[in-house]
């Protein structure tokens, strides 16, 4: 007879979208048959009342939806004229659509580099990187926390360039008590299935108080149509869907719940962090307490090159965790011809030696919490350079 098998922990995934559905599905069902019966599958009302929704939550005066976070990118590119021979500077440590979108109306993205042992540019690099080419500024949120926007703000001023924040992992974030979305000329958000508002498919929205520059963006997602098939601008088709919409609006009530859920989880994990006395071997998230967090990723920092196997080790545990992001785009095989080079940037490359996201999405409970940094300790102490640590 076989000896029963150790009762294994249950794993701790990294995200359960499902699970996250689960106690709403009943109203996700009535909003998607609606749309349904109602046969306006794209744009329409479902997608207007989110856009009032969302332009209220995020106090902006105007949020023009699109088909994904990508798009809100390019469309806020467009809508400023930016194209070939203008230089926008941006951050190296960030989800690739943030510079591919410059890249795809013509443009050259300017890298500058994070500030160091946080995640967000420089605002004094930025200052430097200025040229007479420079026609906007993309800061973005990443993981949840804004980029330090008062000295960007006032570059921006300085030298009249608009700042498009790129807050696709930061919807509900504040800096200075103001709603990320607001603290620049217009705020992109993503409504991919994993980002703290997330639909069923892809989806974005850009937010905006600047009234030409919203009725520009109405007129781009539809190929530049003003109405009636006179188009004045050359644009392209990206829309909502109203089934996207219509959930949404759903999980939209419950945004702030799964918020504080995150803020709650990521303070247990940096409660539990601190108690082990890891010192330097863990550093958890750098937050400055004036900014709200809304941490659609904890991301801490471990040596770098005993990253790859606290890594591994984790999985093999059962608890799911990601990097994000094991290159900095200075670094992207595409972008080679910009000239930047192993050294360039960095701390944006020192991040990406070391980061790993934990857990976070809402439903990780306290035991799961738990259960992930006894592993992470138990994984650390496994490494060669915990011994030498030790031993010092
Ligand atoms: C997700 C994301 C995007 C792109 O959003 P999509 O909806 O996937 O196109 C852009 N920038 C950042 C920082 C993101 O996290």
């Amino acid at each position: 007879m076989d000896s029963p098998k150790p009762v294994a922990f249950p794993p701790v995934p990294f995200i359960d979208l499902s699970a996250q559905h689960q106690p709403i599905a009943d109203e996700l069902l009535a909003a998607v048959s609606r749309v349904l019966e109602n046969g306006q599958f794209i744009l329409g009302e479902e997608v207007a009342a989110l856009e009032a929704e969302i332009a209220s939550f995020c106090d902006s005066r105007y949020a023009i939806s699109c088909a994904s976070g990508t798009d809100a990118l390019v469309l806020s590119l467009m809508a400023l004229g930016i194209g070939p021979g203008d230089e926008v500077i941006t951050s190296p440590f960030t989800f690739f659509a943030t510079a591919g979108a410059i890249h795809r109306v013509g443009a050259t993205p300017v890298f500058v580099d994070i500030e160091p042992g946080g995640f967000n540019i420089c605002p004094k690099l930025t200052a430097a990187a200025i040229t007479e080419n420079t026609k906007a500024i993309i800061p973005v949120h990443l993981f949840g926390q804004t980029a330090d926007m008062e000295p960007l703000w006032r570059l921006a001023v300085l030298h009249d360039i608009p700042v498009i924040e790129d807050a696709c992992q930061a919807i509900g974030a504040r800096y200075q008590g103001r709603q990320a979305g607001v603290l620049g000329t217009m705020g992109c958000f993503s409504f991919f299935p994993t980002k703290n508002l997330g639909g069923a498919g892809d989806g974005g929205i850009i937010t905006l108080d600047d009234k030409d520059l919203a009725a520009r963006l109405t007129h781009l997602r539809v190929h530049g149509d003003i109405g009636g098939y006179n188009h004045v601008a050359v644009g392209f088709n990206s829309r909502l869907d109203a089934l996207q919409a219509a959930i949404l609006r759903i999980k939209l009530t419950r945004l702030e719940e799964w918020t504080e859920q995150r803020i709650e989880s990521a303070a247990h994990y940096d409660h539990l962090i601190d108690a082990q006395g890891l010192g330097d071997w863990i550093t958890r998230p750098a937050v400055d307490d004036t900014f709200r967090h809304v941490y659609n990723q904890y991301t801490i920092r471990v040596p770098a090159f005993e990253r790859d196997s606290i890594l591994e080790s984790l999985r093999d545990d059962g608890i799911g965790c990601a990097l994000y992001y094991p290159t900095p785009l200075h670094l992207q095989p595409c972008f080679e011809s910009l000239g930047y080079s192993i050294g360039s940037l960095p701390h944006a490359e020192a991040a990406a030696a070391e980061v790993i996201s934990l857990p976070i999405a809402p439903g990780i409970d306290a035991v799961s919490r738990e259960r992930v940094i006894e592993r992470l300790v138990a994984a650390c102490e496994s490494q060669v350079g915990w011994a030498n640590r030790r031993a010092a």
